[in-house]
């Protein structure tokens, strides 16, 4: 099982949100092992008219033909890693042996990552990049060369062609390139990443505990669409967004940082501002 799963993604950057569970979600060990060499990655087949909410549930719970958990990795259209099985998923089939992974039982051998998309749709540039950069960061994590991704539609032997458009497989030598030429932050980001924790964890604390931040006044007030971010963010925050409206995410950001110092609140406040999008 690969408990530390959400922690490696992590590294890529990208926003990740832990379905509740997933640390002990897989296949029944009767249907096989997981011992995995590589990244595969896919398209769902789902539209845009699919909630990302139904699609993760899709992607932990299966469907009349195919039991779940059909991937142990979601990525939706706005670049959130949803990690959904630490465990063996049905994402693979029979498969064959590629950049030294072996053939044969693919749901052995191959981490998965199930992309939110129709087949029909294309591949925007900013979607492709968060791709690239969590192939990239599970590669690394795990120790696995950044030659181990493949297509589904690679090494499958009953002719599927996804991730692609139209029928079509998209250029997997052009992915894998772009996968190697990734580079982790540099020690600056690295530097604001974690003060992006500590920040992070702060905030939560201050949620939890209903502590209003430095400076709020009595009317303070957390707006829905930052409790929601921060209940993505923290996965377990969920049922304490009741009741609480109206504010402005920057403000209640500058209001939080207010308690750390200028230096580290200016690069806080860059990032938050940059992930969770603004204006309430
Ligand atoms: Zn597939």
């Amino acid at each position: 099982m690969l408990t530390d799963l959400a922690a490696a993604c992590r590294k890529s950057g990208l926003r990740v949100v832990e379905s509740p569970g997933w640390k002990t979600r897989g296949r029944p060990a009767s249907t096989g092992q997981f011992t995995p060499m590589g990244v595969l990655n896919h398209h769902t087949a789902t539209g845009r008219g699919t909630s990302d909410q139904a699609t993760t549930s899709l992607l932990i719970n299966g469907h009349k033909d195919l039991p779940g958990p059909l991937s142990q990795l979601g990525f939706s259209r706005d670049r959130t890693v949803h990690v959904i099985a630490a465990g063996r998923c049905n994402h693979a089939g029979p498969s064959r042996a590629f950049a030294g992974v072996p053939g044969g039982d693919g749901n052995r051998w191959w981490l998965g990552i199930e992309v939110f998309n129709s087949g029909y749709e294309g591949w925007p540039d900013d979607v492709m990049d968060g791709l690239h950069a969590l192939n990239a960061a599970l590669l690394d994590h795990y120790g696995w060369p950044r030659s181990r991704v493949a297509a589904h539609g690679e090494i499958s032997t009953s002719g599927k062609w996804d991730p692609g458009v139209n029928g079509r497989l998209i250029d997997m030598n052009a992915f894998r390139a772009a996968v190697a030429g990734v580079t982790q932050g540099d020690d600056d980001m690295q530097n604001t990443e974690e003060q992006y924790e500590i920040f992070r964890h702060f905030l939560a604390r201050a949620l939890r505990y209903d502590v209003r931040p430095l400076g709020a006044g009595a009317d303070w007030k957390l707006g829905p669409t930052l409790w929601e971010r921060l209940a993505q963010l923290e996965g377990n925050l969920g049922d304490q967004i009741t009741g609480i409206e109206g504010a402005d995410v920057e403000e209640i950001a500058q209001q939080v940082v207010e308690s750390l110092d200028d230096d580290l609140a200016e690069k806080v406040l860059a990032l938050l501002s940059d992930r969770i999008g603004g204006k309430a």
